[in-house]
């Protein structure tokens, strides 16, 4: 492993894992392409534009004429798809852009990095290819469905995804299982519960809190805010992703998890009490329509075989990425300036 390419790196996950691995592995290249979507952000990789490790190029996945010169140029040998679109609502209102990224976009990715491997001259029937390009997809617990108020998930549960958003996640899961089954590809698929942290898009549900508290706005909370989500920090969800990486075995998938259940409401309350401020802002909305009641994520797999486990504990991760977006007011306000006023105004103001 050398040269690693990283999709959708600029955005939340994506550009926290890019300055972690550039920090942790100075022997490693990362070429980093990103569409620079409404939720992509040069913003989150500013301090590590300049490192001679990192190159930022402006590509979309799905234009395979860009991602075939990038294959050659850098040597790449290693893929890490966090590139889609990733917010559930958006998926509801408009699906086809999920479908394309997400779908197709895996597909280009997989089909430009099985053709730069080599044919194995020790298979007769050539069908099989000596691996080259190491391929790591970067999914969902959501594409697992809903759980009832017990049971996790484990890494054989069926699939059962309920939105467009998760749908197009487990389309592109199964893409890369069949390139692994078809084609011997190395493969990884880790499939993560919910994210937070520093850099996360104000849209999801721990930064809307936090920035709508701090400007005294109205809190929306969907139906009866007893939605269970299973939380984990980014930071732990990047390092989760470097051990699979370099411990995982080809063609595993492995859910990753912090076993830190809350529900929508627990998460609200946290962060009111925090920034002292009143309960009244809260204001129960229309729920999201197929909304997801409850995620578990069983990490026992990841855990027992590979040996990684998250550090942070939700009380402290969400003490901290509160600070955050406290001390980071200019990041958020060139947020608020751009795409997403006009958004939050379609979803919470005209409905
Ligand atoms: P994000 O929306 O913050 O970032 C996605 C990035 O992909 C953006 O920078 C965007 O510009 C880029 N992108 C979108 N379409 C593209 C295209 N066609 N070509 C190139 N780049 C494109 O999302 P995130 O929360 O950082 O999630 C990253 C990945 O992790 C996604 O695949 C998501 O499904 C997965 N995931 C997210 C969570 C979570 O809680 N956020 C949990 C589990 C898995």
């Amino acid at each position: 492993m050398k040269n690693i390419l990283v999709t959708g790196g600029a955005g939340f996950i994506g550009s926290n894992f890019v300055k972690m691995m550039l920090h942790k592995h100075p022997d490693f290249k990362i070429i980093n392409i990103d569409k620079l979507t409404y939720a992509g952000n040069l913003e989150n990789l500013e301090s590590v534009l300049d490192n001679p490790n990192h190159t930022f190029l402006k590509v979309d996945i799905r234009n395979r004429k860009q991602i075939e010169e990038i294959f050659q140029s850098h040597e790449i040998d290693t893929v890490i798809n966090f590139a889609a679109e990733s917010h559930v609502d958006r998926s509801i209102e408009e699906p086809e852009i999920f479908l394309s990224t997400n779908v197709i976009g895996t597909q280009v990715l997989l089909d430009v990095a099985k053709k730069n491997w080599k044919l194995n001259p020790s298979d007769k029937y050539c069908r099989r290819f000596k691996p080259g390009v190491k391929f790591l997809q970067v999914s969902t617990d959501e594409v697992y469905g809903s759980l009832g108020e017990t049971g996790k998930f484990v890494e054989t549960t069926p699939l059962m995804p309920n939105s467009p958003y998760s749908a197009s996640k487990a389309s592109a899961d199964l893409l890369v299982r069949a390139y692994h089954e078809t084609y011997n590809m190395p493969v990884n698929i880790t499939r993560c519960s919910n994210n937070y942290g520093p850099y996360q898009f104000l849209e999801k549900l721990i930064p809307l809190m936090i920035v709508n508290c701090i400007r005294e706005r109205e809190l929306p909370v969907y139906g009866d805010g007893m939605q269970v989500r299973d939380w984990l920090h980014v930071s732990d969800h990047c390092s989760a992703i470097d051990t699979v990486l370099h411990k995982g075995s080809e063609g595993e998938i492995y859910n990753i998890g912090g076993n830190n259940e809350k529900t929508n409401i627990e998460i609200v309350s946290v962060i009111l009490k925090k920034l002292r401020k009143s309960n009244s802002l809260i204001k129960y909305i229309k729920d999201r329509p197929g909304h997801d009641r409850r995620y578990a994520i069983d990490n026992s797999k990841i855990t027992s075989q590979l040996g990684w486990k998250p550090l942070y504990t939700i009380e402290e991760g969400i003490e901290e990425t509160i600070d955050w977006y406290v001390n980071n007011s200019e990041w958020i306000n060139s947020i608020i300036s751009k795409e997403y006023t006009k958004y939050y105004e379609k979803m919470y103001i005209s409905k």
